[in-house]
This record gives structure tokens, C-alpha cells and sequence, in this order.
């Protein structure tokens, strides 16, 4: 592990080399508060700080203070190295955002227990962001497929509703539903069917452009939300339809034809009224319809 070690004086800054090096840390040394600055804005840069307080350009307790301004979620620990051993003092560099200080002359063992402390507790940061985003991720996202899940691809359509509505934007809201899927997980298992969705969902993403909107409204059901002009739109759901029909999933040298068939609705925001229940029911009727007039097929509803 990385540490930053700004300290002026030349000998202590020698020595402080030396013995975290012994330690197994990776010493970043620097002699001045305006230096250490620097490498605090570098990609990958320490997190675990060793300052002096006294040091010429920004002192410890300035930089100290400097970094706590910065809005992160991966905060470095601070140990503050000082001559000042007054309560007052120390007070003074733990309000402006010390995590620890250090008395100098300091004493090995105790500079060493002071810097395992800092490191888990970086260790916890750690884990505690990655349960973070974990957590994100669940909320928002569908495990199987990694499609937005229902709730996020809903919230998603309606800001996109509002921004057709600021920008006078045409939306076309898709709703999509594996053909027969039932006979893939009655004839293949659900495994087979599972990753029949997860190479659905990789096969949407591939033939949507990125600020294109597609999430797991259910089941084997997605939601796609598409900005396009009138005349091209019509290509762009053949994409997607083709995207599916005209390459076989395979699945364990097994060789499946999938279709899917679409229900789509048009928002245009001068004159619709719909709210989002109201365009999801419409879009619902006519992917009906396309399963009604033989699958495998896109349908619009008339505008
Ligand atoms: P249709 O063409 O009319 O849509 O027929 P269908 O068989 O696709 O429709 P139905 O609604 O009868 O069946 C949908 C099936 O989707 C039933 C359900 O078990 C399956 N399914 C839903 N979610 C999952 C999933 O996460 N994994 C797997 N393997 N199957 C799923
Ligand atoms: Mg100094
Ligand atoms: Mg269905
Ligand atoms: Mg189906």
C-alpha cells in the first residue's frame, strides 16, 4: 500500500523511508505541502497520508483542510506528524480533518500500530463502497440480464417523457415479449431459457444506439424507448427484431429459433396527453396484436 509521506526535513523524511518500507508500504515522499497536493490529484494516488504539520508552501493543517473540501467517497486517512503535543493543537488538526496524529519524536512501534489502523479503516471504506454500489446496482438493474429492471426503466421513460415534452421530440415506447418462450423452458429447461434472455438483452444492447432507453419490464418482457425521426424508426425496429430472428441462439449445441414481437406506440408530445400507464397500456395492445396476427413481428399502433 501506497503512502504519502510529506515531511520538509530531509533526515526525518530519510527515515520515514526507510522504516514504512520495512513495514511493506510503498513510500511516496515529498517535501512540501504544494508537492503533496499534487500527487493527491494523480490517478491512484495514496491514501493513506503522512504529514508533517510544519511545512513550508501549505502546512499540514492547510492541506488537511484542502482535502477534506474535496466531495469523495474514497476520502484518504490522515495521520498528522507534529512537534505540537498541546490539546489544544491536536484538537485543532482533528477538527479540520486529521483521522489520527502523531507526536514527534515518534516511536516506531506506535507509528506502526497508528498506520494499521489507517489501513483498515481504508479496508472497511472499501468494503463499505462496494456494498454501496452493489446495493445501486441491485435497485436499479436486472441480475440475470443486466437490463435496467422495471422500476428504473419506468423512471427512465417518464424523464425521457419530459424531455420529448421540453424539446418537442418524438418518442416511440416498445414493448417487447419473447415468442413462446414457455416451450424453450418446457422443451430445453430454464436454464436454456435464462440464457436465451441474457443473449436477448446482449443483442438489444448491441443493435441500440446509446442513448437508446431498454429495460426488463418483467419476465420475458423489455421496455424500449427509442428518440428517432418518423421515417427511420421503422428500421431501427426491424434491427432489433432481426437482431433476434435472424441469427439461431445456440445454447449447449443446441440450436434455437427465437422471435420476438413488438408493441409499439408513439409519444408526440404536442398533442398527447397519455400518461405513462395510459402509453404502456397502448403498447400492450399492439404487441397483442402482433402476437394475434402470427409473432414475429413489429406492430404500431395508429397515430
Ligand atoms: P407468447 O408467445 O404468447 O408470449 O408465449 P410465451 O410462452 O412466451 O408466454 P407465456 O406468458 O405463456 O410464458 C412466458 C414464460 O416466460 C413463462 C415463464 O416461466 C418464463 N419466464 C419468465 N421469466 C423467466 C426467467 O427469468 N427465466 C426463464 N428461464 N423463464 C422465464
Ligand atoms: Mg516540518
Ligand atoms: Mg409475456
Ligand atoms: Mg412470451
Amino acid at each position: 500500500m501506497k503512502i504519502l509521506i510529506a515531511e520538509d526535513d530531509p533526515t526525518s523524511r530519510i527515515i520515514l523511508i526507510a522504516i514504512v518500507s520495512e513495514w511493506g508500504y510503498e513510500p511516496i515522499p515529498v517535501a512540501d505541502g504544494e508537492q503533496a497536493l499534487s500527487i493527491l490529484q494523480t490517478d491512484d494516488a495514496p491514501r493513506l497520508l503522512l504529514l508533517d504539520w510544519e511545512m513550508p508552501k501549505i502546512d499540514g493543517l492547510a492541506l488537511c483542510k484542502k482535502i477534506r473540501e474535496e466531495d469523495t467517497s474514497n476520502p484518504p486517512y490522515i495521520i498528522l506528524l507534529t512537534g505540537r503535543s498541546n490539546t489544544e493543537d491536536i484538537v485543532t488538526g482533528l477538527k479540520v480533518g486529521a483521522n489520527d496524529y502523531i507526536a514527534k519524536p515518534f516511536n516506531n512501534a506506535e507509528l506502526r500500530a497508528r498506520l494499521q489502523v489507517g489501513k483498515r479503516m481504508l479496508g472497511l471504506q472499501d468494503e463499505l463502497n462496494h456494498a454501496k454500489e452493489a446495493m445501486v446496482f441491485q435497485a436499479n438493474f436486472d441480475e440475470l440480464t443486466k437490463l435496467m429492471n422495471r422500476r428504473a426503466v419506468m423512471k427512465a421513460m417518464a424523464s425521457e417523457i419530459e424531455r420529448s415534452k421540453r424539446n418537442s421530440q418524438p418518442l416511440y415506447i416498445c414493448m417487447c415479449d419473447i415468442d413462446h418462450f414457455k416451450k424453450i423452458n418446457d422443451t430445453h429447461g430454464h436454464l436454456a431459457g435464462d440464457a436465451v434472455l441474457k443473449e436477448i438483452a446482449q443483442r438489444f444492447n448491441n443493435s441500440l444506439r446509446p442513448y437508446d432507453l431498454c429495460g426488463r419490464y418483467g419476465g420475458e418482457e423489455f421496455l424500449i424507448i427509442l428518440n428517432s425521426k418518423e421515417n427511420y424508426v421503422h428500421n431501427l425496429f426491424e434491427r432489433i427484431r432481426l437482431a433476434i430472428a435472424n441469427e439461431p441462439f445456440i445454447y449447449e449445441e443446441t440450436v434455437l429459433d427465437i422471435t420476438i414481437s413488438c408493441g409499439v406506440t408513439l409519444y408526440n408530445s404536442h398533442s398527447d396527453l397519455r400518461n405513462t400507464t395510459q402509453i404502456l397500456i397502448d403498447a400492450d395492445t399492439a404487441l397483442y396484436e402482433a402476437k394475434n396476427s402470427g409473432r414475429n413481428r413489429t406492430v404500431f399502433t395508429a397515430t
